[in-house]
């Protein structure tokens, strides 16, 4: 990246790494109005492939543009509005942006969001609460599924629904979910220790999907934490699988052989295709929670419940159901062969501490 910017800027420019994947450029002697072309130029020059080790690798960038003295006449105000700018550029997925005053409002608060979900992971404001999954043929569980919440010092206890996008959009998504495998393994660590058998599920989102690098490090991580790949359950969207069929595809195929638990979530709210749905290397297929409550009211999503519960079983993969919220779903659902229920008849999320109290005393052990 620096031999390719240094190549595209004069001997008087400056051109500097911040660190991580940020990188600013001085520019001096530049008429203004011929700034957006330059941002384009370095743009063009990081198109070619980088090889890499003998792989070829795709690279892109935004740039974020802020001019001296217009926007600023320090060094400080001056990388603020670059990089408010450069936000702009990333979301509307261009090359480049110039700041201007407008964007100020959406950029602060972005910026906010990503300083302040930056120390909630190193500051462990973040909470993981563990749901169990049980097995409907013998009324044990089998697994918990590991779900995030955040403990924000002004506005208290947040759902995931209120960050998770935010955390994709701001790249920070990853973080994120490399914090909460860190603290599904220490759970994975408990069971073990006490000698339960219990997975640990974990959902990936549509983004962590499309990295390459990401199976190495889960089972890079995994193997430190001294866990077997079997009791680590990976959950993926159906809607993510769809948003880039071909490069999840890959990286499905090497967690699964590289022996992890692979679960479709939300199954059916994508409508996704069945011949391909059908082609990817999953163990598990869990039922959306509108179709298993929606089961009281409609009997089409009785009728949806039952044949996916069939088609999973003849695709040879377990099927789980969400959202069980009474006796009579559960036993709807243990007629029909379901094999694993999971939902607030059982259990709702809970913390860990909770969690091991729960499992002494419960009915459901
Ligand atoms: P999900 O993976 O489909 O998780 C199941 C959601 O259904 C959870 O909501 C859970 O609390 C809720 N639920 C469980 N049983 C019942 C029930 O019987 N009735 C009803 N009405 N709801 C039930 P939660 O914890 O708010 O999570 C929402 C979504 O946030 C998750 O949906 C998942 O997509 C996402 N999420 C949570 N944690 C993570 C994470 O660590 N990483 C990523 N990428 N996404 C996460
Ligand atoms: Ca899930
Ligand atoms: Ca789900």
């Amino acid at each position: 990246m620096s031999s390719r910017l240094l190549h595209t800027v004069r001997e008087s420019d400056t051109v500097a790494r911040l660190g991580g994947d940020e990188f600013v450029i001085l520019l001096e002697k530049l008429d203004l109005e011929h700034a957006p072309s330059f941002a384009e130029k370095l743009s063009n020059s990081l198109d070619r492939l980088f090889n890499l080790a003998d792989q070829n690798i795709d690279v892109s960038a935004s740039f974020g543009l802020a001019y001296f003295p217009e926007h600023g006449v320090d060094s400080n105000s001056l990388l603020q509005k670059a990089d408010v700018a450069m936000y702009s550029a990333k979301q509307n997925h261009s090359s480049y942006a110039v700041y201007s005053g407008t964007l100020d409002k959406s950029s602060r608060s972005a910026l906010t969001f990503k300083s302040e979900f930056l120390q909630a992971i190193d500051c462990d404001e973040l909470v993981l609460y563990f749901q169990p999954k049980i097995n409907l043929g013998s009324g044990r569980i089998s697994g918990v599924e590991a779900l995030v919440r955040w403990m924000h010092p002004e506005r208290g206890f947040l759902a995931p629904d209120l960050f998770i996008p935010m955390a994709e959009q701001s790249g920070l998504i990853d973080q994120m979910t490399f914090w909460v495998l860190k603290h599904a393994l220490l759970q994975c660590a408990a069971f073990k220790s006490a000698g339960m058998e219990i997975t640990v599920a974990i959902n990936l989102s549509a983004r962590s999907l499309r990295d390459t690098r990401l199976p190495g490090e889960i089972l890079r991580r995994l193997v430190n934490a001294g866990i077997e790949p079997s009791m680590l359950v990976l959950e993926i969207t159906e809607s993510a699988v769809m948003s880039d069929p071909v490069a999840t595809l890959e990286v499905l195929e090497v967690l699964d052989n590289m022996g992890f638990v692979l679960s479709i979530d939300d199954y059916w709210t994508g409508y996704s295709s069945l011949a391909y749905l059908m082609k990817l290397p999953v163990d598990e297929i869990k039922i959306d929670k509108s179709f298993v409550l929606g089961m009281a009211e409609d009997r089409s999503s009785a009728v949806i419940v039952r044949s996916t519960i069939d088609l999973g079983h003849n695709l040879g993969k377990k099927v789980v159901a969400e959202g069980v919220e009474t006796l009579e779903m559960w036993n709807a659902l243990a007629e029909w062969g379901c094999d694993t229920a999971q939902g607030y008849y059982m259990g709702k999320p809970m913390p860990a501490v909770q969690l091991m109290t729960w499992l002494k005393e419960s009915t459901w052990k």
